[in-house]
């Protein structure tokens, strides 16, 4: 592992608008206050963007509640053609976008532009959905009626972002919105909004109507959001982030019993049986973990290893783990970036001893490096016990727990099933599981009793447009992606007709 020196800021960073974007004009907080966003690979001041109060929140939703009415009447081609431009402009400017995100996330240069490439397609994707968006029609029972199901956009939606994929979780709710015809308020993460202000200026470029998105920047997300979720404007809360403020809005939004998508949190559990392809399903474990330096909610938290393969397989990932170069992810060769802020490092090293306090062993890793920078080393433990915290804690770090199950002797005892499931579902969250089996049927039982909302079998990769994003349990409610990610912003309408007959 080497440390790599701090870059200096992309000269993109200070192209990006800093102000908030309403009806299609940029302009300052009414306060005149701002915020900084701080580079976590050197800990320099990259921007100061607006930071909006209550005042600045009012006009955003008032601006889009007005525009709603007329978007909704748009055709689905019209809306569909801005998503396609702005897909191909993002495209277009990946280096650019890349250089942006990982200026003020820390996510390594390559992982940055595989959030574009994957960030983007959100939008080719709906840019698909939008003129595909369908109805039905049949009569009543007794034929007296016809019956006429139709979907409409189901009004002004807030949508608000985490930092840890600040393109990408943006597009999967933005994407949707437009297709449907919504119009929006946005928020993004108050650690990483340059990204979100230069996605405004794409989808302007596009030619997204004014009003239509407004983004609002804030260091007091509670003040603004809390502003639009009791004003009775909104109709949608669309949100991914942490479980515990995922409930505060769902509070919320019981006022005005307005639509809610969750994406929350997670602790996937990763599997490896004892009949596993152990290098592939060391593969699938550095992605599963070490992708965006282990802060993703699909983050592999738990990795329950069977006792009949966990050396083999606990030396192999740890050589790999042990080689990942450390640094300043705008670097060229960096693998492993910093952590977002210095209190994600604080949590992830409190993590890492109290597993240790608790009778887990350190492989790699394990120790702090030094500033400036947010950054904490590549770090396997074995042997972690039950009790430790990281169990029941997203770890948003790049350590890996390892877990044995299972007897060493007897790799074909299906009582390992058994014990693996009621420790892997042994938690309130339901987002992602991971299996990893050579066993179909194996591979079949255990997706089946896994309470996750998506499964990798043999796979640390589960992420898709096309697919359907989103948990169970305590990860959320509703999906992003796939054919069903349109519907969370579109309502049903029933019409009754009489059929009259002669
Ligand atoms: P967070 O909940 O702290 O913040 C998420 C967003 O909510 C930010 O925009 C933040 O400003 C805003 N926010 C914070 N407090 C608020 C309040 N009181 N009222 C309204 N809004 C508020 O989460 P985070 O630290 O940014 O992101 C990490 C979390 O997101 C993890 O739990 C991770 O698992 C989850 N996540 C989930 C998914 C998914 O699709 N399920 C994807 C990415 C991240």
């Amino acid at each position: 592992m080497t440390t790599i020196a701090p870059q200096t800021a992309p000269e993109a960073v200070s192209r990006v608008h800093t102000d908030l974007f309403v009806d299609g004009e940029w302009a300052p907080a009414a306060s005149g206050k701002r915020f900084d966003v701080v580079n976590p690979a050197t800990e320099e001041v990259l921007a100061q963007v607006a930071d909006a109060d209550a005042v600045d929140a009012r006009r955003a939703l008032e601006t889009a509640a007005a525009h709603q009415a007329e978007w909704a009447t748009t055709s689905p081609r019209f809306r569909s053609e801005i998503l396609y431009r702005a897909h191909q402009l993002i495209v277009t400017r990946a280096d650019e976008i890349a250089a942006v995100m990982t200026a003020e996330m820390g996510k390594p240069l390559a992982e940055a532009k595989g959030e574009v490439a994957y960030g983007a397609e959100f939008f080719r994707w709906f840019a698909e959905e939008a003129v595909r968006i369908g109805g039905d029609s049949t009569t009543t029972g007794d034929g007296s009626h016809r019956i006429e199901v139709t979907r409409q956009p189901v009004g002004p939606c807030i949508l608000i972002t985490p930092w840890n994929f600040p393109l990408a979780m943006a597009t999967r709710k933005i994407g949707p919105a437009v297709a449907a015809g919504c119009t929006m308020v946005f928020k993004p993460a108050e650690l990483t909004p340059l990204t979100s202000l230069l996605l405004a200026d794409i989808l302007v470029e596009a030619g997204l109507p004014a009003g239509v998105l407004n983004i609002v920047t804030t260091s007091d997300p509670s003040t603004v959001v809390t502003e639009w979720m009791e004003s009775g404007l909104a109709r949608k809360v669309s949100f991914t982030g942490s479980t515990e403020v995922g409930k505060l809005l769902l509070r919320q939004a019981a006022g005005t019993v307005m639509r809610t998508s969750m994406e929350l949190g997670g602790n996937a559990p990763f599997i490896v049986c004892a009949d596993a392809d152990i290098p592939r399903a060391v593969d699938g474990l550095m992605f599963a973990k070490m992708r965006n330096i282990g802060q993703a909610c699909t983050a592999a938290n738990r990795v329950f290893v069977h006792r009949s393969v966990v050396d083999e397989f606990t030396d192999a990932f740890a050589a790999r783990m042990s080689a990942l170069r450390v640094g300043d992810g705008a670097a060229e060769g960096v693998q492993v970036g910093p952590l977002v802020e210095r209190k994600a490092v604080e949590k992830v090293s409190a993590l890492v001893s109290d597993a240790v306090a608790k009778g887990a062993t350190v492989i790699c890793g394990g120790e702090n490096i030094s500033s400036p920078g947010f950054f904490y080393p590549p770090t396997v433990l074995s042997g972690v016990g039950l009790d430790a915290d990281l169990m029941r804690t997203e770890i948003f770090g790049p350590v890996a727990a390892i877990i044995p199950f299972g007897n060493a002797d007897r790799p074909d005892d299906p009582a390992a099933d058994d014990e693996v499931l009621a420790l892997a579902n042994d938690t309130p969250w339901g987002l992602v599981g991971y299996l990893f089996s050579q066993d179909v049927d194996r591979c079949a039982r255990l997706s089946a009793a896994l309470e996750t909302g998506m499964i990798g079998v043999n796979t640390g990769a589960v992420s898709n447009p096309a697919a359907p994003f989103g948990g169970v349990k305590e990860s959320g409610l509703g999906r992003e992606g796939g054919r069903v990610g349109i519907e969370e912003f579109l309502d049903m309408k029933y019409t009754a007709t009489p059929i009259h007959r002669r």
